[in-house]
């Protein structure tokens, strides 16, 4: 530091002393500035308005003394950083001294001032000023650095929580998004399940339509071709019946075959009727108390001239004998399918054998078909039994048939509570099994009456025919003229009733349920009420199956299906009227 900006401050009550100190100093430092008061109090105002580097300060002074003023200096902000030499004359007072200390001076110079010893002690304390003003400097560079740091780390702490308050924030944006997305993408592979499980729905529907479809055409190709054989045959041996030269051997061949056509006619209307039916849920079932080893007899009995003119043996088993094969249940439609069974089983057998009947195993009645005939694949094993299904296809066929007849036992099997299903290989034979609940009836039905070879006598009996339709009544007129009846003939419900009122002598009613007026019930019910005794028989198309019932419901005693087949009738009206010849 040069002299020029050395500042310095005197304060003394006495002038003289003043003047000495300026001399002194001037002498040292030329060039310093003096500031000098003559009071404390104005000292104390000088101080604080120059900030001298060194304050000198005299000890004895009126009113407020040196150490007054120092311990002020040193107690104010403004100036307690300036150096205070005190100036006191008593050089031996050690009293002084230590208060002068005490009091905050930073040196003591005894008067009379020693030039050297102040301008040393003056360097000395503008030193320890400089020193200070450096420390405070770099203390108030460093409060102000540490101010700006921390200001600047709080501004940061600032950004960086508002940040991480963003971040926290986008991070929730972010997992809310994700959840959605997630969400979004499980909705979306449920739509995608529900999508392919639809289409392959759909798919699947389709095919089964387009197969549906398919059976069906080729069932009405099939149907043409299946119709139009018998017709044919009976159409052109009809023609041949009616030549003027054929001979009795002749007749009877046209006839047979005429009778065998009509019979398979029959039977494909009896199966487009059931299938019908079956479709539009109208099976009805028909529980009946029969003997079961009847029916196996009776069908083999119609099987074994079948059989034996394709050169096939037949066979059957029956497990139980009387009374444990008496049996409730609808034999119409136990036979019907066991019927359809033997059919196949025969058409689809060139040599070997056929063996049938049943068995009881597990409480339950187990019928079974078997041949030796070509067999069937395993993938074919189970749509056979689906409608129209063939594994035949196309126009040359073998075997012609219709389709129908395995679903249709399957069918009626199912309506009994039962099921039915088929063990095969293919080029060795077929094994058809039908399990049904078994019912016994624990009764023995009543024996059948065997037929009569000689021919029945009605003669003195009346009869009389409620039948609306023409051929119908011819029919059944000429097989009762030949049993020697009196018929008498009735067209429709109203005459029937009539008829019945005016002839007492009527022995049986043959009843046409179908008539054009009043149903051939409501005839029955009314001619029942006037003579509760009288047989009536209800003559029913096959359409109208599950009729029996409601025949034997209404009061008839019996029910003849049609087409009625003479020796049929004659063994029920031998039942009901006894015939002439008997005994
Ligand atoms: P259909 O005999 O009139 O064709 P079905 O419903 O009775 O109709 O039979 C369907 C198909 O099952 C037959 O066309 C045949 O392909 C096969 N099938 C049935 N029974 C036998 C059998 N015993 N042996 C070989 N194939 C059979």
């Amino acid at each position: 530091m040069n002299d020029e900006t050395i500042r310095l401050l005197a304060i003394d009550d006495n002038a003289d002393n003043l003047i000495t100190i300026r001399a002194l100093i001037s002498d040292a430092f030329p060039s310093a500035t003096l500031h000098t008061a003559l009071t404390g109090i104005h000292g104390i105002e000088l101080a604080i308005s120059e900030d001298p580097h060194v304050i000198l300060l005299d000890v004895v002074m009126p009113g407020m003394d040196g150490l007054a003023v120092c311990r002020q200096l040193k107690a104010d902000e403004r100036s307690r950083h300036i150096p205070v030499i005190m100036l006191t004359a008593l050089k031996s007072d050690r009293q002084i001294r230590v208060d002068a200390i005490e009091s905050g001076a930073e040196a003591f110079l005894s008067k009379p001032l020693d030039e050297v010893e102040l301008v040393a002690q003056v360097k000395a304390m503008i030193k320890i000023k400089a020193a200070g003003v450096l420390q405070r400097l770099e203390k108030e560079q460093l409060t102000s650095l540490v101010q700006e740091r921390t200001l600047a780390i709080e501004k940061e702490l600032l950004e960086r929580r508002e940040t991480e308050k963003k971040l926290q924030e986008a991070n929730l944006k972010l997992q809310q998004t994700q959840a959605a997305t997630l969400e979004l993408i499980e909705d979306l592979k449920v739509e995608m399940a529900a999508r392919t499980q639809n289409e392959a729905e759909l798919i699947r529907a389709k095919e089964k339509a387009e197969q549906s479809d398919r059976l069906k055409s080729a069932f009405l190709a099939n149907m043409s071709h299946e119709i139009r054989t018998p017709m044919n045959g009976i159409i052109g041996f009809s023609g041949l019946l009616s030549e003027p030269d054929v001979n009795i051997a002749e007749r009877h061949h046209y006839i047979k075959v005429i009778n065998d056509n009509c019979q398979q006619l029959l039977h494909i209307v009896s199966d487009i009727i059931d299938i019908s039916k079956i479709e539009a849920g109208l099976i009805e079932i028909d529980i009946i108390d029969f003997c079961l080893n009847e029916l196996m007899d009776s069908m083999l009995e119609n099987y074994l001239p079948k059989a034996t003119s394709k050169g096939l043996a037949i066979f059957l088993h029956k497990e139980m004998v009387c009374p444990a094969c008496s049996i409730a249940g609808d034999q119409s439609k136990i036979r019907q399918a066991l019927d359809n069974l033997l059919t196949n089983a025969l058409k689809f057998t060139a040599k070997g054998q056929v063996n049938f009947g049943y068995r009881l195993i597990e409480g339950k009645l187990q019928f079974f078909v078997e041949d030796t005939g070509i067999g069937i694949a395993p993938e074919h094993q189970e749509v056979i039994f689906n409608r129209f299904w063939q594994v035949e296809t196309g126009l040359a066929r073998l075997y012609g048939g219709t389709g129908l007849g395995l679903s249709i036992s399957r069918a009626f099997i199912r309506k009994l509570g039962g099921d039915i299903h088929v063990e095969s290989q293919q080029g060795k034979g077929s094994r058809f099994i039908v399990n049904i609940p078994y019912n016994p009836s624990g009764v023995k039905p009543n024996a059948k009456i065997p037929v009569s070879n000689r021919p029945d006598n009605f003669k003195g009996k009346t009869i009389l025919v409620v039948e609306d339709e023409s051929d119908n009544f011819e029919y059944l007129q000429i097989i009762l003229e030949k049993l020697n009846f009196t018929i008498l003939h009735a067209w429709n419900g109203n005459e029937a009733l009539q008829i019945f009122s005016e002839h007492q002598e009527i022995n049986l009613i043959l009843m046409d349920f179908k008539l054009p007026d009043i149903s051939g019930q409501e005839v029955t019910r009314q001619i029942l009420r006037v003579r509760k005794d009288i047989p009536v028989i209800a003559t029913t198309a096959y359409a109208m199956s599950g009729d029996r019932a409601k025949a034997l419901q209404t009061g008839c005693v019996d029910y003849l299906p049609k087409p009625i087949r003479p020796e049929e009738m004659a063994e029920l009206l031998r039942k009901y009227l006894g015939s002439n010849d008997e005994g």
